[in-house]
């Protein structure tokens, strides 16, 4: 038993409802993407939500422990106590075993899924782990983990929960022992998320590498690996055997950031351009358009705008090629979705080389250098 492979859409509290309406009509065009739920928002939508999704497909709750490392809402500690900052962090083995199981229970409780079936799989939260702070707590977590697993999980499946800063792939001595310790601590699968400092397309190399390290050592051990949010970063590391990955309606939903203080760039009238796997403005996607070899996305989307911008059908238009790249994927072994992944890349590079000066400045998609040299 395991959960199903490729994309899956990400739950985010904003278009919460259009987000379960999409997998409907993502389902007539392939396989069902499942959605991974988030502990934001109103409980009694999600709840709803849940039972509507969880009727035709497959769910889980990706409890985001890492939140409890956030600013705190005291809305989100009523709704999903796990994540109360005045709780306290906890500090020892225990208080992280307790602080687990009660996040446990609660992906099980009729709370979060009403008379629904119970979620795909189970996840343990993780805090977020920083590389600054040495390994002891990844230790604690994984130990505690193990703890609130075997008291909640009887015939269930539990997954294990990891989140860490960016330099926990970074840095050499870190990664070793992140990969070692989540490859042997012994859970059927390991549910991963990294935040780091860039703006999608993420290109610094160290970080890529080291998630292609810890992917590689999760699959060659037969761990499957899903990692929510990381949008395009998770399909490119279905080349290393990523199990999975999601994105959803919301821009934060296709990577992980730090919050930072300029958490907002402002609106831009920008689309995902398949051909060049980033998003570029749509006054540039209109000249690449018109550019020799570029391919016309035929996606209802895109079909739907006709060539007028609109912000909502370009948000879908982003889910709908995530989708039909992972049907195109999961057919596929490890080294086949490498090799489609790396004509994929390969494509773009071609395209990109072959547009004019001034559009290949102006598209800035010098990071698939680096992805094609990773895969
Ligand atoms: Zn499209």
């Amino acid at each position: 038993m395991s959960i199903e492979n490729g994309f899956w859409l990400q739950y985010a509290s904003q278009n919460a409802d259009d987000l379960v309406d999409l997998a409907d009509d993502l389902a007539d065009n392939g396989y069902r993407p499942g959605i991974v739920f988030a502990p934001v928002g109103n409980p009694a939508r999600l709840c709803q939500l849940y039972g509507r999704m969880r009727a035709e497909g497959e769910a889980f709750l990706d409890p985001s422990g890492f939140l409890l490392d956030r600013d705190g809402r005291q809305q989100r500690a009523t709704n999903y106590p796990w994540l109360d900052p005045t709780y306290g962090r906890p500090d020892d083995l225990d208080a992280w075993t307790e602080w687990m199981e009660q996040s446990l229970q609660h992906q099980l409780s009729r709370g979060f899924r009403g008379g629904a079936d119970e979620p795909s799989i189970l996840v343990t939260p993780s805090p977020q782990l920083l590389a600054s702070s040495g390994t002891a707590e990844l230790y604690t977590i994984v130990d505690a983990a193990s703890a609130a697993r075997d008291s909640t999980e009887g015939t269930r499946e539990c997954w294990l929960g990891i989140a860490v800063d960016r330099d926990y792939l970074r840095n050499n001595a870190r990664l070793t022992e992140l990969a070692d310790t989540v490859v042997t601590a012994g859970f059927p699968g390991v549910v991963f998320r990294c935040f780091q400092s860039e703006l999608s397309p993420i290109s610094d190399r160290r970080l890529l590498e080291g998630l292609r390290e810890l992917v590689e050592g999760c699959t060659g051990a037969d761990v499957p690996i899903f990692l929510p949010n990381a949008g395009w970063v998770g399909w490119l590391a279905g080349a290393w055997g990523a199990h999975g990955h999601s994105g959803g309606l919301s821009k934060g939903s296709w990577f992980d950031r730090m919050p930072t203080p300029m958490r907002n760039p402002g609106r831009r009238d920008s689309i995902f351009e398949p051909q060049l796997l980033r998003h570029v403005h749509w006054t540039l996607h209109e000249q690449l358009f018109n550019e020799d070899g570029y391919e016309e996305c035929s996606c209802d989307s895109c079909v739907t705008m006709d060539g007028d911008f609109d912000a909502v059908e370009a948000k879908i238009h982003q889910i709908r090629v995530a989708h039909a790249r992972s049907n195109e994927l999961r057919p596929l072994n490890v080294i086949g979705r490498r090799r489609a992944i790396r004509a994929r890349i390969d494509a773009a590079v071609d395209f990109r080389d072959d547009l004019p000066r001034t559009l290949q400045d102006r598209a800035d998609a010098r990071f698939l250098d680096t992805w094609l040299s990773l895969v």
